[in-house]
Parts: structure tokens; sequence; C-alpha cells
């Protein structure tokens, strides 16, 4: 008995202005048939953990693709439908099939697809037919739409943020698949949605008493009560402007689509009785680096909340550098920002070189101009390095060539490619050691919190940005209105599914 697997993830982000193919893919997973075992079998990835469970149940694992990208703008039309019809075709040459596993991240958007998932899971079930179960893993911020729904059987998501549990996810997708197929259990599905959004950044599920940690807690009492299989919640990827975006719950009974329902509501209605539980305090720049020295900890994360590379963004605001030039040269501290002409210029330079350069804003000069600096060239790496954690451990982090520039003690890594930042990985690539420092700037709204100890303190940032944590100052042209937090709706709004 045969199940065909593949993997595609990418977060999608409308504020972007980026547009990433085959490069981008290319440098996190890209692996076609029997080279995509290779390439994930192993690792803490989703697809990885799925591949376990089938095999151990006895099932003859397909490979199709594996693909992650990580996270940017939109996908490139050609090449989302080059994986795509990899998946769709893989699967039809792969019949007769017992099921289809796949791992989504679930809010990829492309050139012209603003629901690619739900294109590719209705595309799959097309070929294989109404009586083949199909699972799919999803991201905790995937925008789960009734079209997914309409073409699966069961759906499960992270339960973590920071995610640290991509492969466990994998496992719970690929568990429900077995039991669907050995006919243990008869899965049915039911999403329940509301028009609101949430800070990402409030979603914390490592903080016990954080709303996100409440909402697992209840999930998976849903479980064990044995109500349904699988409970999932998906405060969604809230820099996604679409006309449908909202919050959701989602569960998976074993035939009983009422108790399905039922737990799915509950769950999106916890999200939207908490809502004002998700809220972060954040500043702007110049205030959160003084914010940070004046701290009495003896070290500082700065979270540049707006520039997220994992939420979209390029990864190349030099807002929290300028403020850093102002206020941190005598500080031991660090920051990044992508900029492939200055880490040019530096290898050109050499190390302990002179160089006066621009940082920043070459990708995206929407938010902020770039910095210019008088800086010494103090070392030069290639870029790469493994992930340690979270949706990508195991995997290789590219950033390409990379300088590490020094004004006074205040160091600027000028990688030439944007990456997700799960830790402190970009930094130790750099050579540099951030618990030495007194301040560190990360790019993610969620994941430093990886590196937070009882000398460690944080402070995030405010401002425009493709991931800005004010999801109220955006500029909202296709979103449906009134929705939650733009409108003070004292009432949820379901949406139609
Ligand atoms: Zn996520």
């Amino acid at each position: 008995m045969r199940v065909a697997v593949a993997s595609f993830e990418f977060e999608g982000n409308t504020l972007s202005n980026q547009i990433h193919g085959r490069g981008d893919f290319a440098r996190k997973v890209l692996a076609e048939g029997a080279a995509m075992l290779r390439a994930v079998e192993g690792r803490d990835l989703a697809v990885a953990g799925g591949m376990e469970v089938l095999a151990a149940a006895g099932l003859e694992v397909v490979p199709l693709v594996a693909a992650q990208g990580g996270s940017g703008g939109r996908v490139d039309d050609g090449f989302y439908r080059e994986i795509r019809d990899q998946i769709i075709s893989g699967a039809a040459a792969a019949m007769p099939l017992a099921g289809v596993y796949l791992a989504l991240h679930g809010a990829m958007i492309t050139e012209s697809e603003n629901d690619p998932e739900g294109e590719i899971l209705a595309a799959v079930r097309q070929v294989v037919g109404p009586a083949i179960p199909i699972t799919a893993s999803f991201d905790l911020h995937a925008h789960v739409t009734p079209r997914m729904v309409a073409a699966a059987d069961a759906l499960v998501g992270y339960e973590t943020y920071p995610h640290i549990d991509a492969h466990n996810t994998g496992r719970r997708a690929a568990e429900i698949l077995v039991g669907a197929i050995r006919g243990r259990i008869r899965p049915v599905m039911r999403l329940r949605r509301i028009d609101a959004l949430l800070p990402v950044a409030g979603g914390a599920t490592d903080d016990p008493d954080a709303p996100m940690a409440k909402l697992r807690r209840s999930a998976r009492r849903a479980e064990q009560e044995g109500r349904v299989i699988s409970a999932s919640y998906f405060p969604v990827q809230p820099w996604l402007d679409i006309p449908d975006l909202g919050i959701a719950g989602l569960a998976v009974a074993d035939g009983d689509a009422e108790a399905a329902a039922q737990v799915a509501d509950e769950i999106v209605r916890e999200m939207w009785d908490r809502r004002r539980e998700f809220e972060i305090p954040n500043f702007a720049p110049q205030e959160a680096a003084r914010r940070a020295l004046a701290h009495a900890s003896p070290r500082v994360l700065i979270s540049d909340a707006p520039d997220c590379v994992g939420g979209g963004a390029p990864g190349d605001a030099p807002a929290v550098l300028a403020a850093l030039l102002e206020q941190a040269t005598a500080t031991p501290s660090a920051v990044l920002v992508v900029d492939a002409a200055a880490a040019a210029a530096a290898h050109q330079a050499g190390v302990g070189a002179a160089l006066t350069t621009t940082i920043g804003a070459s990708l995206d000069p929407r938010f902020h101009p770039a910095v210019a600096v008088d800086a010494v060239v103090e070392s030069l790496h290639d870029g790469s390095f493994v992930y340690s954690g979270g949706v990508s451990a195991g995997t290789p982090g590219r950033m390409g060539p990379t300088a590490v520039l020094r004004v006074g003690e205040l160091r600027i890594v000028v990688p030439t490619h944007a990456t997700y930042e799960y830790g402190d990985e970009q930094y130790r690539a750099a050579g540099i050691d951030i618990r030495a420092l007194r301040i560190a700037v990360l790019k993610n709204p969620m994941n430093f919190r990886t590196l937070l100890d009882h000398d460690t303190a944080w402070v995030m940032v405010a401002g425009p940005g493709p991931t800005t944590p004010s999801l109220d100052s955006i500029e909202w042209k296709v979103k449906r209105r009134p929705f939650w937090p733009c409108d003070d709706l004292p009432q949820p709004t379901y949406l139609g599914d």
C-alpha cells in the first residue's frame, strides 16, 4: 500500500514587495523524487515526522517533492505551478494510492493565487477520488480556507509558537492518515472562522499565562476527553490583505461532525474572547534603543518586529541600526541588516579595511531610508549555518557572502540574503556570541524567546514595515470590513464556511 508524500511550504505576506522563486527555495530545501528522502529524512521537519509514521505502519512512501522556501511576499507563478504540477502528476503516476500526506504551510500566496494550498489539495482530491484519505499538516499561522477543508480528510496545525513541534505535527497528521487507511477511524472535519486578526507577538505558547498557551490547553483537553481526534487553532498570518482572512478553529472528529463543529467553535470563540490579551507593548526604534540601554538586565534583546523575515519582511530595514548608531556605538551591541551590495563591497575591501557605505532599504525602500556608515570591516564569512531548531531544524541556512562591520562597539552583520531567524544562528555564523553583548537585535517578534534566560530582557520595536505589530496602522485595501482590531466590534462576525 502506497502513500504519496510531498512538502510545499512558504509563508506569504501581501505587504512585502518581493517575489520568490526557485533560487529562494533552493537555498533552503528543494528536492524531487528519491532525492527528497535524503533532503528531509532524520530532520525535525513536519514531512520527516509524517514519513516516519507511515513507514513504521508498514506503508510504502512515494516521495514526490520537498520544497521549503521560508517566508516572503508572493511565490512566482511559474515556480509555484511547477511544484504544484509535480505533486499532482506524481500522485497520478503513483496510483493506486492508499492515501496522501502533504506538509504545507497554509498561508502561501502566489502572484495570482491567494489560496494555493486549497488549489493543490483540490487537485490532488480530483486525482485520487473521494474514497482515498488525504491529510495535511499546517503552520499555526495557516490561512485555512473552506476549499482546503472540502478537499482534505484531516488538517492538523502546529501546537507551539515559537514553532518547535513541526516534526510532531507531521506525525499527528500521518497517524490520522494511517487510522483512516486501516479503517480504524472515519475523520470528519469542521472549520469555524471569525473576522478578526491578532498581533503575532502576543501568541506565545511557552508562557503559561499567555492567551495562546491557554488555547493550547483547551485544545488538548478536547482531545483528551475524547470529543475529537485533533483540535487546531489558527491565529492566522495577519499580514495578508485578502478578503476573507480571519482567525480559525478547526477540529477533526471520528465520524461525529457535530462534535467537530462544536470544538472548532469553542476554540475560535476563546481566541476572540481573549483578543485583548494578545497586545504586546512596542516602541519606536529610538525609544526602544533608549529602553534597552537603560534596562537593569545585563543583556537586552531588541525585537525588530516590523522587519521580521519569518513573517515575510525582507530583513533590510535599517531603522534600528540608525537608532543604535546614534545611541549605542559605545555599547557592545550587534544588529543585522541585509544588504547584498554592502556585503559585496566589504568582501572586496577586505578585513581591516575602512568602508564608507550605505546599509539597508535596498530591497524595500518604502519604510526607511538607507543609513550611511563609516565602518571597519571586522570579519568576512560565507554565511552558511544549520538551523538548531524550529520549522527548519537541521536544514541549511544560507545568508550568502556576509560581512561584519564595526562602528565603535557596535557590530553590524550584513548578509547578502535574508534568512528566517530561529535563534542566534545568523550571529554565530558571523562569529558573534550575542551572550557576550549588552544589546542584540533579532528580526523576529517571537523566536527571540528561544534565547531568553534570567539575565536577558527584551524590548519590542514598533513602526511601519511588512510585519508591523500595529495591525490597525495598515492601509487595508482588499480585506473586507469591518473586522477586529481595525473596527471595534462588540460581537464576533463569523466568516461563512
Ligand atoms: Zn508560523
